[in-house]
């Protein structure tokens, strides 16, 4: 993800509101050499009409972090209320009003070498100004990778460790140097898991079908909302099980979600069309739900908002 990053947006590091500029690591720092940090990816939407910057989900996206955490052994002395707290006074502080992207980050923070890790931990809350980051308007041209995705008893993938991107920046870099927008990485077994830095979805006869997280996928909190939005507003079946690779290639309609990428319509796999070559009909409707309940347009589910500014 490109964003641009202004020295003096006021972030939250080590316990106090500084300059982006201002906040800094030393080199010997543990998770700068051994991966041992756990990260999020959190959106909030910009509703021009009502003036209001909407965080989406903030609450389960702070759960999910402290939760995956305690795998690396990593603590966060504040609770998910106390986060989305600070996440908002951010907003505020920069006087946000475009769409934002938030990234809190905890890690060992010891300044020696050696693997092992201790208890020293630290964390930071870092929210930017969003800019695009699949140009997905027209679809996808999405590529299966020749890296496998982690398995869970190698580093799971269930969490976002920072370690664990590497497996997503490898097929990242390989997808975009073959000339595609985003990876599709198949598990251990050989069955689609997900995009580098998304979840997937294909259709097949009005059905919406995605991998279980026990094909080794992150437990995606847009995942989540799609699988909602499709089943109370669309009535469609949803079910989680495992893909075949060559399903990709009978689908009607398939597409990635993710906190970065929204939806994000896949019209070509390795150069064969994805059913008619269009974005299809599913794909549009979920797109739409999900435009409008992030932006607050969607009553039904304002409880997964939390507004930036006073009412
Ligand atoms: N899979 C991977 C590997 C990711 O990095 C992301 C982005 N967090 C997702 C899926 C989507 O998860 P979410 O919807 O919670 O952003």
């Amino acid at each position: 993800m490109q964003l641009e990053a202004d020295q003096n947006l006021i972030v939250y590091f080590n316990g106090q509101y500084m300059r982006l500029g201002e906040a800094k690591v030393g080199i010997l720092t543990h998770a700068l050499h051994y991966g041992t940090g756990v990260f999020e990816g959190i959106r909030a939407h910009w509703n021009d009409a009502q003036k209001q910057l909407f965080v989406l989900r903030p609450m389960e996206h702070y759960e999910r972090w402290k939760r995956n955490c305690g795998i690396m052994r990593i603590g966060v002395p504040l609770s998910p209320e106390q986060l989305t707290e600070i996440t908002l006074e951010l907003m505020r502080r920069n006087r946000m009003e475009t769409n934002v992207y938030v990234r809190p980050l905890a890690y060992k923070c010891a300044e020696r070498v050696g693997v092992v890790p201790d208890d020293q931990d630290a964390f930071a809350i870092v929210a930017l100004p969003f800019g695009e980051y699949l140009h997905a308007a027209n679809g996808l041209h999405a590529g299966i990778s020749s890296w496998r995705r982690i398995d869970d008893n190698a580093i799971p993938a269930r969490a976002k460790i920072c370690g664990a991107y590497v497996n997503s920046a490898l097929a990242s870099d390989e997808a975009r140097s073959s000339g595609f927008d985003e990876a599709i990485l198949l598990n251990q077994d050989g069955h689609v898991a997900e995009g580098a830095t998304c979840n997937l979805f294909m259709v097949r006869d009005r059905r919406l079908i995605t991998p279980p997280v026990h094909d080794n996928v992150l437990e995606g909190i847009t995942r989540n909302c799609v699988m909602q939005l499709a089943r109370r507003e669309m009535r469609l079946d949803v079910v989680e099980r495992s893909i075949d690779r060559s399903e990709l290639f009978v689908c009607d309609e398939a597409f990635f979600t993710g906190t970065a990428v929204g939806i994000g319509p896949v019209v070509r796999i390795n150069h064969r069309r994805v059913g008619d070559g269009a974005i299809g009909p599913v794909t549009r409707g979920i797109q739409h739900l999900y435009a409008d309940a992030v932006h607050g347009r969607l009553r039904d589910y304002r409880d997964w908002l939390r507004p930036a500014y006073d009412v």
